[in-house]
């Protein structure tokens, strides 16, 4: 492809940043940093533009821990968990983006998972390796989009492999900005359309919301397909820089203090996953990036299209269950409560939500599905646990803030804990079993960065609605859970007739 198009425009910062490397198709926290400064333009909450995301007072925490991920790739302790040889170049890359043909490459996915949850504490839900699963969704119903446009089609293959030689991050954008309901969907203010087409891309405006991680990552991937009520011009699917001109992030503000030590907040200190609205001022889209036009058949397609997406937060919150079970198991220790049996109830209550996640995220590789070649993690048993994982999800971070009694609340900053008077009487009052206070407090602050803080706030509102509200998974559910061999067997065993 030569280096003057649009698209490839685009890419240069990443490939500079790659440029000369040992490993070139992995990314590695610094050249990760330095691929972020592209020019993109990101509002933050106090209404100014960011010049650098990397070092900006609301961003800078995050992106350290996002570089913190990238570097797993170079970690021997983790290596070979959250990357893979690729048998045609023999070259090593990123997990994510590894398109999965057998059931082990899903496996592999799970080890990923795992390292990233570890090192994020599952309080991100579009990590690196979050991103490519929207795209890997496009290929298990390529066919529909074949049938539109070979073309197209060759796009979203040509995208997935771009991808992955770059190691580029992407977030998925697929909910229209929230306005009026009692407004017909295609007359809604903020609707994302199409207002040109040429031979070479298309032009958009209008807007997109959420797109968590977005103002840090390198791509969106949009696709429309939350149900009908719009016209053509409406229904688009494409990949879109992020450093596009035309394109605006207007960024929420932040839910963590910004100044926060990892003493006193050992999980926001790390940063937050931020939010913003999408604006599109006509942006430019290269027709490389453009994978399915006007094509209403696509409208209802969120099920299919999701099937990774879906699985992803689900083995991603069977992970960030496993810790939450951890998490109880040290609060009665060092309260010294394991032994009273409603405090053992409590924990093993946590342990079933983990061990139930854990079985939903292996039974839905176990019962894959081939579709256009590539595995998919049975999207019926993933669509049941999704809607558990959300379901129990408030019950289990409340068992969680229970166990804990005042814990949550009598924490004392370290600026308290260095104090010459009280510093030390804290030390003497507060000791719990088989750590000092202060060690005691420091894991308080912990438990109530992970359950009960402002960003925790945020990450229970995401868990609920991140991939559509609990009330439209069960529609999900409803629709692609086969009953109808039980129903038909109670109902030759009542007489009825078979439906
Ligand atoms: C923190 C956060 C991060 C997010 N990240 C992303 C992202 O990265 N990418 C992305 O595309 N989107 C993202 N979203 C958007 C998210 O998917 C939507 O907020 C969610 O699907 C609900 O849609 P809405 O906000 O438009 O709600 P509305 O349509 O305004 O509905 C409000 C409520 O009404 C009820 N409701 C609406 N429709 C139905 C229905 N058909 N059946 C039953 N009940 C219904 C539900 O309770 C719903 O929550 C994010 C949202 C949040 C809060």
């Amino acid at each position: 492809m030569p280096d003057n198009t649009e698209a490839q425009q685009r890419l240069k910062p990443i490939k500079d940043a790659l440029a000369g490397s040992p490993e070139p198709h992995l990314l590695n926290g610094e050249q990760y940093k330095v691929s972020l400064r592209d020019g993109r333009r990101i509002v933050d909450a106090d209404g100014n533009d960011i010049e650098d995301v990397t070092t900006h007072p609301h961003l800078k925490r995050t992106v350290a821990t996002v570089a913190e991920v990238m570097d797993l790739q170079f970690n021997p302790a983790t290596q070979d968990d959250v990357t893979y040889i690729d048998p045609e170049t023999q070259t090593r890359r990123a997990v994510g983006w590894q398109v999965p043909i057998t059931k082990d490459d899903l496996y592999k996915k799970r080890l990923a998972n795992k390292a990233i949850t570890r090192q994020t504490l599952g309080m991100f839900g579009r990590p690196p390796d979050y991103g490519p699963a929207m795209a890997l969704g496009f290929l298990g119903i390529i066919d529909r989009v074949e049938k539109e446009n070979p073309e197209f089609a060759q796009n979203i293959r040509n995208f997935v492999a771009q991808s992955g030689s770059l190691n580029t991050l992407s977030t998925d954008l697929i909910l229209d900005t929230q306005s009026d309901r009692t407004v017909p969907r295609n007359d809604r203010p903020g609707t994302l359309r199409v207002v040109k087409e040429t031979p070479d891309g298309i032009v958009l405006r209008g807007s997109k919301v959420a797109g968590s991680m977005g103002a840090l990552t390198h791509f969106f991937t949009l696709s429309t397909v939350l149900g009908g009520g719009l016209s053509g011009d409406a229904a688009i699917w494409a990949a879109i820089p992020v450093n596009s001109p035309g394109l605006s992030l207007i960024m929420r503000e932040p839910t963590i203090k910004l100044d926060a030590s990892s003493e006193d907040h050992p999980i926001d200190s790390r940063g937050e996953e931020m939010d913003q609205l999408m604006i599109f001022d006509d942006v430019f889209i290269p027709q490389e990036y453009v994978f399915s036009l006007h094509n209403l058949e696509l409208l209802t397609l969120y099920h299919e299209s999701c099937a990774y997406a879906l699985w992803h937060i689900m083995t991603r919150l069977g992970y960030r269950a496993e810790l939450f079970a951890g998490t109880a198991q040290i609060i009665a220790d060092i309260l010294g409560t394991d032994k009273i049996p409603g405090v053992r109830n409590t924990i093993a209550q946590i342990s079933m939500y983990a061990q139930t996640l854990r079985s939903y995220s292996l039974a839905s590789v176990e019962r894959a599905v081939e579709w256009c070649g590539v595995q998919v993690p049975e999207p019926g048993l993933v669509a049941a646990g999704r809607l558990y994982s959300i379901q129990e999800y408030p019950n289990i971070l409340y068992r969680i803030q229970d166990l804990c009694g005042q814990g949550l609340v009598s924490r004392w900053p370290e600026k308290v804990w260095n104090h010459p008077e009280f510093g030390p009487r804290l030390e003497e009052m507060l000791p719990g079993h088989g750590v000092s206070a202060r060690e005691k407090n420091r894991f308080f602050n912990f438990v109530f960065d992970l359950t009960t803080g402002g960003m925790a706030g945020r990450v229970g509102l995401f868990e609920n609605v991140n991939a559509t509200p609990p009330a439209i998974v069960a529609e999900l559910v409803y629709d692609h859970v086969d009953r109808s061999d039980a129903a038909n067997f109670i109902r030759s065993y009542t007489g009825l007739p078979q439906a």
